[in-house]
């Protein structure tokens, strides 16, 4: 069983990774982003709640988070090869939580895949993909989210928990091909 966190700031590639690594490895991937983005465009409540959030770059409730990943945890992991969570955890909460739902599930022992790429390569990455939330204003504080609430999950992580630091920048296949050796 493969079970995976990757990890990154906005932009370095997280979903890309994820989604390749998914189909090569028979992973259920979810990515909380591609939720929310679905919930907005579906107008549904979840939806609803999240648009201006979302769009503003910050973050979503933890508890609202937490009850779609443990949902999607407990119904889409059987027959799979394992998981890999794309933009969740976010804040030491979220962490604190997977770990309590991984243990209930008998899916600890996470391996934390770090993203690694430089500010300024982040920044052009973004404003070329030109998502609503892909505008100037809303990068910056997105990044100094990512900064202030998600980055210190890595000191949560570190104590007993392999982390493995790949950097982001370069072909997606070679990116791709440096990850799967190190998870081999
Ligand atoms: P990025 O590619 O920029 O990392 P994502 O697609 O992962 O962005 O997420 C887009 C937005 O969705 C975030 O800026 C945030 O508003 C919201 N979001 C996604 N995951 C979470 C989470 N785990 N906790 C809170 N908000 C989240």
């Amino acid at each position: 069983m493969h079970k995976i966190v990757i990890f990154g700031a906005p932009g370095v590639g997280k979903g890309t990774q994820s989604q390749l690594l998914s189909e090569k490895l028979n992973l259920y991937h979810l990515s909380t982003g591609e939720v929310l983005r679905k919930a907005i465009s579906d107008e549904t409540d979840l939806g609803l709640k999240a648009k201006k959030i979302v769009e503003s770059g910050h973050l979503v409730s933890d508890d609202l988070m937490i009850e779609i990943v443990v949902d999607a945890l407990k119904n889409n992991v059987k027959g799979t090869e394992g998981f890999i969570l794309d933009g969740f955890p976010r804040t030491i909460e979220q962490a604190g939580a997977l770990d309590n739902i991984l243990k209930e599930l008998g899916l600890d022992d996470l391996k934390v895949l770090h993203l690694v790429a430089n500010d300024d390569e982040i920044i052009k990455r973004l404003m070329l993909r030109g998502r609503t939330d892909d505008n100037a204003e809303t990068i910056k504080l997105r990044l100094k989210v990512y900064i202030d609430s998600t980055k210190p999950i890595l000191e949560y992580y570190k104590p007993d928990r392999k982390i493995i630091e790949v950097n982001g920048i370069g072909e997606i296949e070679d990116v791709f091909n440096k990850i799967v050796s190190y998870l081999q």
